[in-house]
C-alpha cells in the first residue's frame, strides 16, 4: 500500500519542472526532485508488477494524462478520499500548467523525509518478494548485498546475477543501482573510500570527500582500490537514500558481526525476514537478540524504544549503539534511560564493544552481571 506522502515528491517534482522557463521535461541528470519522484514512481509499479515510466518525459505524461485514481497506487478507501477525486490530475491537460492539486500536495523541504520514504519503500517492496518465494535467505542476501556492496562493477554484477538466492529481488536491485555518473571519476578511475565502501568525489583542488557525517570525523578519507573504467567498465552506485539508510548503519551491524565471529560465535544476520539484526548462538545453545541502533539522537531513540521482536526466539536481548555515537555524547546512554517510555522499561542499550566484552566474558564460563545483557556493572 503506498504511503500518501509520494503525492508529495510527485508534485513537488512537477512544479520544480514546471517552473523552468521552457516548461520543458529537462534532459537527464533530471532535477533531485524529479529522480527522487520518478525512483519512487518506479518501486511501486515493480510492486504492482505493472510496466514504469521509461524515464521522465513519461512520468510528466502521466501526470497529465492519467488520473491518480488510475495509477498503480494504493491507497485505502478514506486515505484516498482525503487524497484526491476520482479524475484528478497533477497536470492540467491544456495548458501543461501545475493544477490546483498538485500545488496542495507540494511540500516545502523535507527531502530527507522523502529519502527516508524511499529507504522503507525498498525494503518493504524487498521483503514483499522475498516472502512471496517463502525464503528468508533472499532477504538476508539482499541486505548483505546493500550493506557489504554499494558500489558494483559489472563483473560484481554479473556474479549477483548468478546468485539463485537474489533471483526474487533481481528487478528491485537493477532499480535501486544506477550508473555511478561522472563526478565521481578521477583520472579515469572511481575510488571507493575504504571505510564506507561508497565512492569518494574527487575535490577540484586535490583531496577526496566521503558523503558520510561519521566517515569525516574520523580524519580525512582513506581511498580504497581505484577502479579503472578501462578495466572495469561502467559502475554501479546504490541509490543515496539506501547508502545513508541500509549502508551506513548496516557497517556497523556486520562490524558486530565480525568481532562476535572471531569469538567463535555463531551469528545469523537479520533473521526471519529482519524480525532483528543479530540472533547469537553461544556453543551451549544460550540465545542473545540484538538490534542496532546508528543514532545520533539518544532522547528521539529512547522515545522509540521498544522490545525487541520475540521471534526468532532467544534466551536475552538489548539495542547496541557503536562506540563513535556514544563518544560525541556527554551521557547518550542516560539520556536514552530517561527517554525510554513505560513499554520498553526492560530494554537495554549497550555500546558494541561492551557487549562484545561480555560476549567473551560468557564464553569464558561467566554468568553474573558482567557476562549479562541486562548486567550493570563497571566495565
Ligand atoms: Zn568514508
Amino acid at each position: 500500500m503506498i504511503e500518501v506522502p509520494l503525492l508529495n515528491v510527485l508534485a513537488t517534482a512537477v512544479i520544480e519542472i514546471a517552473e523552468k522557463p521552457e516548461q520543458a521535461v529537462p534532459p537527464p541528470p533530471y532535477p533531485p526532485e524529479a529522480q527522487r519522484a520518478l525512483d519512487q514512481v518506479v518501486l511501486e509499479c515493480l510492486r504492482e508488477k505493472v510496466t514504469p515510466p521509461s524515464g521522465l518525459p513519461e512520468l510528466i505524461s502521466w501526470c497529465r494524462t492519467r488520473p491518480l485514481d488510475r495509477w498503480p497506487l494504493k491507497l485505502t478507501d478514506d486515505e484516498a478520499e482525503e487524497a484526491f477525486g476520482s479524475g484528478d490530475l497533477l497536470i492540467d491537460r491544456h495548458s501543461g500548467m501545475p493544477t490546483e492539486l498538485c500545488l496542495e500536495w507540494k511540500v516545502d523541504g523535507g527531502k530527507d523525509s522523502a529519502a527516508r520514504q524511499y529507504d522503507r519503500r525498498t525494503i518493504a517492496v524487498a521483503l514483499q518478494a522475498c516472502r512471496a518465494v517463502d525464503s528468508p535467505e533472499s532477504y538476508t542476501r539482499f541486505r548483505r548485498v546493500l550493506v557489504d556492496q554499494p558500489v558494483l562493477t559489472r563483473a560484481d554484477w554479473s556474479e549477483l546475477a548468478g546468485d539463485l538466492y537474489l533471483y526474487p529481488v533481481k528487478p528491485l536491485l537493477e532499480a535501486i543501482y544506477p550508473t555511478a555518473p561522472d563526478h565521481y571519476l578521477s583520472d579515469g578511475c572511481y575510488t571507493p573510500c575504504e571505510r564506507c565502501r561508497t565512492l569518494l568525489v574527487p575535490l577540484t583542488h586535490g583531496g577526496w570527500w566521503c558523503e558520510r557525517d561519521q566517515c569525516r570525523q574520523q580524519g580525512p578519507p582513506t581511498p580504497g582500490r581505484p577502479l579503472p573504467i578501462s578495466v572495469t567498465g561502467e559502475v554501479l552506485q546504490l541509490r543515496r537514500p539506501l547508502r545513508q539508510f541500509v549502508t551506513g548503519p548496516g557497517r556497523a551491524e556486520v562490524g558486530l558481526e565480525d568481532a562476535l565471529r572471531d569469538l567463535g560465535l555463531a551469528v545469523e544476520m537479520w533473521p526471519a525476514y529482519d524480525a532483528y539484526d543479530l540472533r547469537v548462538t553461544f556453543p551451549d545453545g544460550h540465545v542473545w537478540a540484538i538490534d542496532v541502533k546508528d543514532r545520533v539522537h539518544p532522547g528521539l531513540l529512547g522515545r522509540k524504544a521498544s522490545p525487541v521482536p520475540q521471534t526468532p526466539p532467544y534466551n536475552e536481548a538489548c539495542w547496541v549503539v557503536p562506540r563513535y555515537r556514544v563518544q560525541g555524547h556527554h551521557d547518550y546512554l542516560g539520556a536514552f534511560r530517561r527517554a525510554c517510555p513505560a513499554s520498553a522499561r526492560g530494554l537495554h542499550l549497550l555500546v558494541d564493544d561492551d557487549l562484545v566484552r561480555r560476549a567473551r566474558a560468557r564464553l569464558r564460563g561467566g554468568r553474573g552481571p558482567e557476562a549479562r545483557l541486562d548486567g550493570e556493572f563497571d566495565a
